[in-house]
Parts: structure tokens; C-alpha cells; sequence
């Protein structure tokens, strides 16, 4: 392989092939193409797929990663490529009984993370003002990334009726996840950390399997992926990290920037090598950031320089409110795409927090200016996908009672809140699911007239579901959910504006689910319900980036980590919005903003534009502000003299001009919303509908029919309630009438 186009500390990186290696280097240094030109090389050196795990932040960079090494070197099939999350749920989906649970366990995401907290706090009489849901979801979250149990964490807290509170809900939440056969983000680590651990051989199996180990944007590792990581290595020790300390931008989310810093402690012969020539953005782009980060004390020293040449200033503008900010940087987008010499897609606007965004979209909507926004209020979250959903994950896993609370009365079917209530306490005496329990005629004929047909008309519908899983594709289960289970029809009924745009936006996922299908087919792999709904749940903002969509992009900095853009505008630049005020209470607060800061600018290739607001209004607080710290901090004569200056204050300042971020809420966790891309309405309501319902064709014996899924075939037997069929590739296979995409041809 030629590695010419690598510089020499990069090729050294590339070549290294055993004992640990640590590659530590700033922003735009090639760490990630060195370590994708790595996997490659070696392969070309004879060195199997199947014993290469590399680690990425986000699927998408997985996939990205994988291409391009296929590019390289051909097909590498076996290879792991994945994110931690993605690693672990592969891990436990071959060994789930190891972590005590069901194959087809589901995960949960954290809508669904905080819908149970709230059952809990309800069920427990808790005072949900004084511990509200997103404040115990975080406890409970931070305790499972350090891997303390609800009783450590009790047993280490002051013991007081506070603790004691936290304990009871962390506990019960720790117990309906697995009764509901169902893990959160959390558990998919920790219960890959405990499967290892605690079974010598599957560790061994792994450790023997992948030879060589690589990790991604290492800095952002938290406890339990380093757990996770060195057991896995401890095999042939051939592991290696790349990362950069200066980017660290997760520990409010357990991230430890220890794990870098002492590499060289858990793996004694470790190799050291550091790239320091930056290959993405101009010079004053380059010597801007390192302005601002070199305030950072906990660092290791380094600096970054590069043959590009200086480029154009720093632009700074101190708007008079936020709208002004929001109008100023969607009209520079236009002065400078007006060029010519830029498309849409070269812009990105990275923001701190997502209430920022609405702003912006207004002011390019105004201008007829294309957007991807990958944040904000999530496409998965949106109410009609969530329900159809958590459908799906009743297919799969019926023990899901949190699924099936959603959906009992979605559409109406005249279950309130006392009836089930009534389910639950009989499901609990039986010690059942909710969905055995309704399974049983006894139970269903108990319920009043009305209420008993619609029951059963449901549980007709997912029990059919289930039986036909592995015969239908995931669209096709999707049509019949949404037409069976009457929940397309009861929109159709309401006939109003919004329930026509909730059918819209069903229509819409179903060609996300189209795109998934399609993506398996040419990978020919299966696409099945599980995997999908693991897509699903686990999908994070920045896997949605479409870097040639042609779009503005607008995601916050924490998004945009590994990316880059030709021009970047980061507004904002405020005290106590950035950095916020929540960040100064900690300790390293302010050093972990300022690292944010600094992977914010270095996104940019050739222009970086700062702006700050005189008046927001935030979370609907409005406030005067101050200019950023960070502003203070920059080199001024990288700054364009046609911009503003910087104010500096006198030291005397001592009104808090600051504003309220709101709560750590304000970052970005969710998956994001999906650009608009589906046929005329009409068209695509009619074929779910004829998908789903319009089968109930007679066939004979000797009828050539194609299937969705399995192609071309010949009926060879017919009764009341089945088909069967014999396929071209498929073979044999008995279908059930009614539910089957079946067609004559
Ligand atoms: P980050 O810290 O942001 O994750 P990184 O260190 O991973 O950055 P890359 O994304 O791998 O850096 O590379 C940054 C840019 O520099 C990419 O556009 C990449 O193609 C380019 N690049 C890397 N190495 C070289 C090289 N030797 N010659 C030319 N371009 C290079
Ligand atoms: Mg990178």
C-alpha cells in the first residue's frame, strides 16, 4: 500500500503493528485518517478482518470508516467497526442469558428512560417537585456509569431520607427495566462490562479473537468503556488509542480525560506518537483556537502548525439581540454562497445549546436558505413515530409493559386510566406481563363489550405480527401496525390539519425505514425488526449529517466533534451561555468549556465567523450579556478590523450580565429531525393501506406469486388460514393468509 501521502509521523503511526501505541495530537492533525490508513495496512499485511475492532464516536464515522478502508483494501467482511454502544449490544445479543436476560431483549431510549422514572415517582408517592425526572434520571445515570448498584450507591450516600428516595426509585427503575425485558444506554455498557467480566471464557473468547484494538476520540472515553477496552486487550495487547486531551467534551456525561492522560501507566510499553502539522484549517484559524486553549492548566503541552497559508482574519460581530445575530449569520451565508464559490452544504452553525437554534432557522427560512438542523426536537420523539415504535418493540419483546401502556389506548379503544390500573394489579397478582395477561380470553372478556372487541381486534393483530415476523420485511409489518391496529384510520377521522401532518410524518419514517432496508440489501445482510429497532435507538444526531446534502448545517459543537466545515459560525460567544453558568459551578467546568470552545473553532477549514447577542432571550428569560470569556482570551490581531472589537471590561464589572443556559436539557442527546423527503401524500397513504389491507386474494395451486420478501414462487398447497409457498431462492415456506405481501402474478 502506498502510505507516500502520509506524512512520516503518520506513517510511523500506520506501520506500528504490535504492543500499545498511543497517538496523541491536536484538532485536524489526521488522527482519524491515520488510524483508518492503519486498518488497512494492516490488512494488507495479511492480517484477518475478523480480528480487528475499531472503536468510533458515532455510527456514522463508523461507516464512513469502513468505506473508506474497503476503498483501500476490498471487502472486509467480519471486521468490527462500531461505536461502544453498538460494540456492546453485539456483545449481548450472543450472550443476554449471561446478563440475565431474554434474546430479544429491547433497548430504551431516554424518552422512554424518563416516561418510566415518572411511572415510579407517581407509584412511590414522591414528590415530584422536589425530585423531578430529569434530576433523578441523571443521578441514576451517573451512578451506572461509575457501575455503582442502587445499594452502593445507598450505602455510600449520607443516608438520608433524601438518599433514601433516590435508592427506592433507582432500585424499582433497575427492576422494571428488566422485567420489561428492556436495557438503557447505560445497561448496554454495563451489562457488556459485567458479561466479561464475570465469564472468563467469553472474555476469552474475545480477547483471543481481536488481535488488533483501536479506539477513536479516545478522551471521550468514560470508566466503563475503558473497563470495557482493556479486558478486551489484555489478549495481544495490541491496542491502540487516538485522541486528543484538548478535546475532551464529555464529562459531564462520565467522560475521563484521565483515561489518555495515563495510558502510558496501564500499558507500560506503549508507544508514543504525537502529529503536530494540521492539515484542515488556515493558519489564523489554527493560532485562534490555540489562544483560547492554552488557557487550560490540566493540558499537555502542544501546538499545532501547518504550510496552509494564514487565510482570512477571524470575523467578530457583537449583534444588538439575538434575532440580529440569527439575521446577521444567515446573511453572510448568502453574501458568501452568492459567489458562487460555496455551496450551502460548505456552512455550519455550531451552537452551545439547542434553544438556540429556532432563531436561525427562521432566518434562513426567510431567505429561502436550505437547512439539516440535527438537533432539537427529535424525529424519533416526535408522539405518532414514538407510538408506532413502541408497536414494533412489542413485536419483538410483549414483556415491554412500557410499550404496551403507550399504545393500549392509542387509538382510543376506551381504555382509561382506572381499567388499567386494573390490568396492571391483576398482571402483577399473576406475576405476568401485561400482554400475557391480555392475551388470555378470560381477561379480555372481563372488560366491558365495546372495550373486549377492541382489545382483541389488538391483540389479533400483534400476535399475528409476531407469528409472521421472519416472513415479512420491517415496511411491511409497519404498514400493517399502522393500518390493523387502527391507528392511521383514527387520524384520518380527526381530519384536521394536524393529525393530516402526523400522517405525514408516519409516512415519512416509513421511508426511513425504506432507507434501512435498502442499506442491509446492499451490505446483503437481513434487515430485520431487531436490528432496526436498535437502529433506531440507538441513531445519535450526528449519524443523520448528510455532508453532501446541500444544506446549511446547524448542530451544537458537542455534535460536531470529528467533522468539518469550510466555514463555520459559532454564535453565542456570551457569558453564561458560553461558557454556561451551570459548567462554573463545577470544578474543570470552565476547562471543559474551553475545550468545547476550542473544538468548536478548529471545525473550520478556511473561515470561522464569532458573534455575540447584546439582549437574548433564552428558556423565555431575556437578559443583557457580556461577551464571552473566551473572547477575552482570543489573540485580537487574528481578528478582521472591518468586524466589532472585543469589549474589554474593567476589572471592577460587578453585574451579572449573565444568562440562564436552563438545565443541562439544553444539550444535545436526542436524534434529530429528518429533512422532509417523501412522495405526494395521497400516493403514499393509498400503498400502506393496499400494502397492509388489500390481501385477500384467493390462491390455488399451481399460482406463480411474488412476495415482499421473498421474491418469485409457486403456491403449492391453500387452506383457510394459510399458504404455502415454494420460493426460487427462499424454499418452502407457510405463510398466514391476510397478513402475507403476497400478489399473483
Ligand atoms: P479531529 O481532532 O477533529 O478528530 P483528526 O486529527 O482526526 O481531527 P482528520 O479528520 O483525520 O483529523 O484529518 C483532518 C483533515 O486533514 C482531513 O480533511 C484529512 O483528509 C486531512 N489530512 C490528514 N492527513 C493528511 C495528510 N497527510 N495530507 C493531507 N491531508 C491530510
Ligand atoms: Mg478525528
Amino acid at each position: 500500500m502506498n502510505l507516500d501521502h502520509l506524512n512520516k509521523e503518520q506513517q510511523k503511526a500506520a506501520t506500528h503493528i504490535d504492543g500499545p501505541l498511543l497517538i496523541l495530537a491536536g484538532a485536524g492533525s489526521g488522527k482519524t485518517a491515520t488510524m483508518t490508513h492503519r486498518i488497512a495496512y494492516l490488512i494488507e499485511q495479511g492480517v484477518s478482518p475478523y480480528s480487528i475492532l475499531a472503536v468510533t464516536f458515532t455510527n456514522k464515522a463508523a461507516k464512513e470508516m469502513r468505506d473508506r478502508v474497503e476503498k483501500l483494501v476490498g471487502p472486509c467482511p467480519g471486521m468490527w467497526i462500531m461505536t461502544f454502544h453498538a460494540m456492546s449490544l453485539r456483545i449481548l445479543r450472543e450472550y443476554y442469558y449471561a446478563a440475565g436476560y431474554d434474546r430479544n431483549f429491547v433497548v430504551y431510549d431516554t424518552v422512554d428512560q424518563k416516561t418510566l422514572i415518572k411511572n415510579i415517582i407517581k407509584e412511590q408517592n414522591i414528590d415530584s417537585k422536589q425530585f423531578p425526572a430529569p434530576y433523578l434520571s441523571a443521578i441514576i445515570s451517573k451512578e451506572k456509569e461509575a457501575d455503582s448498584a442502587p445499594e452502593n450507591f445507598f450505602d455510600l450516600s449520607d443516608r438520608s431520607p433524601k438518599a433514601k428516595v433516590i435508592y427506592n426509585v433507582y432500585k424499582e427503575y433497575q427492576r422494571q427495566l428488566k422485567a420489561n425485558n428492556a436495557m438503557d444506554f447505560d445497561d448496554l455498557l454495563l451489562n457488556a462490562l459485567h458479561v466479561l467480566k464475570d465469564n472468563p471464557d467469553i472474555l476469552a473468547q474475545y480477547q483471543s479473537r481481536f488481535r488488533y484494538i483501536m479506539v477513536d476520540e479516545y478522551q471521550d472515553t468514560n470508566h466503563i468503556q475503558y473497563e470495557i477496552i482493556k479486558m478486551m486487550a489484555q489478549g495481544h495487547k495490541n491496542l491502540c488509542v487516538v485522541g486528543d486531551d484538548d478535546q475532551c467534551i464529555y464529562q459531564w456525561r462520565g467522560a475521563d480525560i484521565r483515561n489518555i492522560l495515563d495510558f502510558e501507566k496501564d500499558f507500560p510499553s506503549t508507544k508514543v506518537i504525537k502529529l503536530e502539522q494540521n492539515y484542515r484549517s488556515c493558519g489564523n484559524i489554527l493560532s485562534a483556537a490555540h489562544s483560547v486553549i492554552k488557557n487550560n492548566r490540566g493540558r499537555k503541552a502542544k501546538k499545532l502548525w501547518t504550510e496552509a497559508e494564514a487565510g482570512s482574519p477571524i470575523v467578530y460581530k457583537r449583534c444588538d439581540s439575538d434575532k440580529e445575530e440569527a439575521y446577521y449569520v444567515a446573511q453572510e451565508i448568502e453574501l458568501l454562497s452568492g459567489s458562487g464559490k460555496k455551496g450551502y452544504d460548505d456552512f455550519a452553525v455550531l451552537y452551545r445549546t439547542n434553544a438556540q437554534s429556532r432563531l436561525f432557522e427562521d432566518a434562513l427560512k426567510r431567505r429561502h436558505i436550505p437547512y439539516q438542523i440535527l438537533s432539537g426536537f427529535s424525529f424519533y420523539e416526535r408522539k405518532e413515530t414514538k407510538d408506532m415504535i413502541c408497536y414494533m418493540r412489542l413485536v419483538v419483546n410483549p414483556a415491554d409493559d412500557l410499550a404496551l401502556k403507550r399504545i393500549i389506548n392509542e387509538p382510543k379503544r376506551g381504555i382509561g386510566a382506572t381499567t388499567l390500573g386494573k390490568l396492571e394489579t391483576l398482571a402483577k397478582v399473576k406475576g405476568q406481563s401485561l400482554f400475557e395477561t391480555l392475551s388470555q380470553e378470560e381477561v379480555i372478556y372481563s372488560l366491558p363489550a365495546k372495550v373486549s372487541a377492541a382489545v382483541k381486534e389488538l391483540m389479533d393483530v400483534m400476535k399475528l405480527c409476531r407469528e409472521e415476523k421472519e416472513n415479512l420485511r420491517v415496511s411491511d409489518i409497519y404498514d400493517n401496525l399502522l393500518v390493523k391496529t387502527g391507528y392511521m384510520k383514527a387520524l384520518e377521522d380527526e381530519n384536521t390539519l394536524e393529525a393530516e401532518s402526523r400522517i405525514e410524518n408516519l409516512l415519512d419514517f416509513k421511508s426511513f425505514i425504506y432507507d434501512f432496508e435498502e442499506e442491509k440489501a446492499n451490505a446483503g445482510e437481513p434487515a430485520t425488526l431487531e436490528e432496526f429497532l436498535e437502529r433506531v435507538a440507538t441513531d445519535s444526531d450526528t449519524d443523520k449529517y448528510d455532508d453532501e446534502s446541500g444544506k446549511v448545517t446547524l448542530m451544537t459543537m458537542h455534535s460536531a466533534k470529528g467533522l468539518e466545515f469550510p466555514v463555520v459560525f459559532m454564535p453565542g460567544m456570551e457569558d453564561g451561555l458560553f461558557p454556561g453558568h451551570r459548567a462554573l459551578d463545577r470544578e474543570d467546568g470552565l476547562e471543559e468549556e474551553r475545550r468545547l470552545c476550542y473544538v468548536g473553532m478548529t471545525r473550520a477549514k478556511e473561515r470561522l465567523f464569532l458573534t455575540s447577542a447584546a439582549y437574548r432571550v433564552l428558556y423565555g428569560h431575556g437578559e443583557y450579556t457580556r461577551e464571552s470569556a473566551f473572547l477575552r482570551e482570543l489573540d485580537k490581531s487574528l481578528l478582521d478590523e472591518a468586524g466589532d472589537t472585543i469589549y474589554e471590561p474593567s476589572r471592577r464589572t460587578n453585574n451579572r450580565l449573565g444568562v440562564d443556559t436552563g438545565s443541562l436539557d439544553g444539550y444535545n442527546e436526542n436524534p434529530p429531525f429528518r429533512p422532509y423527503n417523501f412522495d405526494p401524500l395521497k400516493y403514499a397513504k393509498q400503498s400502506v393501506k393496499e400494502a397492509a389491507a388489500g390481501r385477500g386474494e384467493e390462491f390455488m395451486q399451481g399460482d406463480q406469486v411474488t412476495h415482499g420478501k421473498f421474491g418469485h414462487g409457486i403456491v403449492v398447497d391453500s387452506d383457510a388460514k394459510t399458504v404455502t409457498v415454494v420460493f426460487e431462492e427462499a424454499g418452502t415456506k407457510k405463510l398466514a393468509k391476510g397478513i402475507a405481501p403476497l400478489k399473483k402474478v
